[in-house]
C-alpha cells in the first residue's frame, strides 16, 4: 500500500465510532465477526478490531479486503456513502435499515469525505446494497447509476488509494510526486 504518513489532518472532532460494523455485512447470517475501527486518530494506541477465525467461520479475516477496510478507517477514511453529496449518486432506504443501525448511514461533512475525487461506487469503503437490512429483499442502498455494483471487499479502488495519499499530503509535494502516486494508484487500485 502507498501510505506515506505525514501529519494527520483529519479533524479530531469528526471521530466517529464505528462499532458493530460486522453486523452490517450480512445481518441474516452471523458468521461474520466483530470488525471495527474508529475513523481517524483517536489518541494513544489505536484499536482496530479484526476478529480471528473460529468454529463459526473466518470472521474478519476471510478476505484481506475486510482488514483493508478497517485500516482505512483508522487512517481517517469514512464510508463512501457518508459523503455529503451522496444523494446525487445513491438512494438510501432508511425504512429498510435495522433501526439501531440507522446512524451508520449518516452523512459527514463535505470536508471530511469528498476530497477532490468523484463518487466511487467501487470503493472498498462503500456499503453493499443490503448492509444493515431489516430483511431479505429490502435494500438499504441502491445506486442511481444503472448496473453499478456496491460493497466490494477485494482491494482498494484507484480512488481509495488516491484519497489516502491526498489525506496525508502526498499528492501536493511536487508535480513528480503527484505523477508517481497517480501512476501507483492506477496500477494498484481496482
Ligand atoms: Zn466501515
Amino acid at each position: 500500500m502507498v501510505f506515506h504518513s505525514r501529519k494527520h489532518k483529519h479533524n479530531p472532532n469528526a471521530v466517529h465510532t464505528h462499532l458493530q460494523e460486522a453486523q452490517s455485512h450480512d445481518t441474516r447470517n452471523d458468521k461474520i465477526g466483530t470488525c471495527w475501527s474508529y475513523v481517524g486518530k483517536f489518541g494513544g494506541a489505536q484499536i482496530v478490531s479484526l476478529q480471528a477465525p473460529d468454529a463459526r467461520g473466518p470472521n474478519c479475516l476471510g478476505k484481506e479486503g475486510r482488514a483493508i477496510h478497517e485500516l482505512l478507517h483508522a487512517l481517517g477514511i469514512f464510508h463512501e456513502q457518508s459523503r455529503a453529496d451522496r444523494d446525487r449518486f445513491v438512494d438510501v432506504h432508511m425504512e429498510n435499515v435495522i433501526p439501531e443501525f440507522r446512524n451508520n448511514f449518516d452523512k459527514q461533512s463535505l470536508e471530511n469525505t469528498t476530497y477532490k475525487f468523484e463518487y466511487d461506487y467501487d470503493s472498498i469503503m462503500h456499503y453493499g446494497k443490503s448492509f444493515f437490512s431489516s430483511g431479505k429483499g429490502r435494500p438499504t442502498i441502491t445506486p442511481k447509476t444503472k448496473g453499478a455494483k456496491l460493497g466490494q471487499r477485494e482491494a482498494m479502488s484507484k480512488t481509495d488509494c488516491l484519497k489516502v495519499n491526498d489525506l496525508y499530503g502526498c499528492l501536493d509535494k511536487s508535480v513528480a510526486a503527484r505523477r508517481k502516486y497517480y501512476a501507483l494508484c492506477d496500477m494498484m487500485g481496482l
